[in-house]
């Protein structure tokens, strides 16, 4: 790897996490664990500030300028300019706003690219715009592999999870954004699966906007705000599509017609979760002293020991991640047909990794807390749950609407 003129790793930040005795946590790009430094932090803003100050707390204890202040910091891990992204509300809702303002942008086009590998919410999220617009807008889902063939000039936006949730292969974030731009599209990168985990040059891509969640590999919890980023150069120019009173000029004004703020702040809506965002703010500190790309060689590298391990040791398994780690994300799946019980089983045993329908057993590689040892310990416990069937068990057959 490139890191040969940085200074030396700082990672693992191991101990800087709660992690519950026994258990190797291969979990984090869905839900990362708790920093230490969180918890605290939620007590003192529930009793000093919210207890403390009431209302006060808006302006004494910076809750008002917080998605501002939280962005910035999100910025810096995603080569993002400061004053560049705001947090608030869920990552489906930055995504609605984010496509809204890149159809507006292009008016006489009426085509969405994305990919058949995005995540659910994100095509959810457009069906529903597109019906509100009432227009003839079509949405194209090629294979992740055929979606430079399917952009052209009848399209007005590009909308693309950079890292594939259920396989984690991954996109050429500049060279997509370039073409999408030749041929005059708006482009919209969803980081869901990338901040915190991969470097990211949002600057350097050019892309018009940028959206992502932080409770996975940001470890802001269950919960914590999304962001959205906006390239400088078109934030006076993009119409909210939600206009709400926060993302006004002078929310404090109470003009009955909404003006939009002249940055970043356009695009907050309404209240922000301050309980949440200060969780998410506390959990940010674990990324001092780490440089990204020291966390991307430690994830590819544990990468490549979990597959080598479990293709000597675990039959009847398929990668479907990319063999090669330039390609793939921070985790590794494999395809196995009992994979649903399979995962139940190594859940029983301590190993937390998640299914993903129809037969895709999902393991994240997040190497602030996960490491060699941890890659190991979990693929003895693999080896053992295939060798002797033990997800062939009642128990781990039953499937309901629970999070996988
Ligand atoms: C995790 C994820 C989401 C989740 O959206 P929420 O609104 O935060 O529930 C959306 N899109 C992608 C690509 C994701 O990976």
């Amino acid at each position: 790897m490139s890191s040969t003129n940085l200074p030396p790793a700082n990672l693992p930040k191991k101990h800087l996490f709660e992690l519950p005795e026994g258990i190797i946590y291969l979990d984090g790009n869905s839900l990362g664990p708790l920093p230490k430094a969180v918890s605290s932090a939620v007590a003192d803003c529930v009793e000093a500030q919210w207890g403390g100050q009431l209302i006060k707390g808006w302006n004494d204890c910076g809750w008002m300028e917080q998605p501002v202040r939280v962005g910035t910091q999100i910025a810096s891990l995603i080569g993002a300019p400061s004053g560049s992204v705001v947090m608030g509300d869920t990552l489906s809702i930055k995504v609605f706003q984010a496509l809204a303002a890149a159809l507006d942008m292009r008016p006489d086009r009426n085509v969405i690219v994305s990919d058949s590998g995005n995540f659910p919410t994100d095509l959810y999220m457009a069906e529903g715009l597109m019906r509100l617009k009432g227009r003839d807008y079509r949405l194209e889902t090629p294979e992740p592999d055929a979606v430079l063939d399917a952009i052209n000039a009848d399209v007005a936006a590009v909308m693309l999870t950079q890292v594939d949730y259920r396989t984690g292969r991954m996109h050429d974030m500049r060279a997509t954004t370039q073409m999408a731009q030749e041929a005059g599209c708006v482009m919209i990168w969803d980081l869901a699966h990338s901040a915190g985990a991969i470097e990211v040059d949002l600057a350097g891509s050019n892309c018009e906007f940028a959206v992502g969640c932080t409770y996975k590999y940001l470890n802001g919890g269950p919960g914590a705000p999304a962001f959205i980023y906006v390239r400088p150069d078109l934030v006076k120019s993009v119409e909210p599509a939600l206009a709400g009173w926060l993302g006004h000029a002078e929310p404090f004004a109470f003009d009955p017609s909404y003006r939009p703020a002249l940055d970043i702040e356009r695009m907050r809506v309404g209240t922000p979760p301050v309980l949440q965002m200060t969780a998410l703010e506390a959990a940010l500190s674990v990324w001092k002293d780490v440089y990204m790309s020291e966390v991307r060689s430690a994830s590819l590298r544990l990468g490549d020991l979990f597959i080598a391990e479990v293709e000597r040791r675990c039959d009847g398994l398929e990668l479907v991640s990319p063999r090669d780690g330039g390609q793939r994300g921070s985790q590794v799946s494999f395809a196995f047909d009992h994979g649903y019980a399979a995962m139940q089983a190594l859940i029983a045993r301590g190993v937390i990794g998640d299914f993903r329908a129809p037969n895709i057993m999902r393991f994240g590689f997040t190497p602030l807390y996960v490491d060699d040892e941890d890659v190991l310990a979990a693929v003895d416990i693999f080896e053992d749950v295939i060798a002797n069937r033990l997800w062939d068990h009642p128990d781990y057959q039953q499937r309901g609407n629970r999070v996988t």
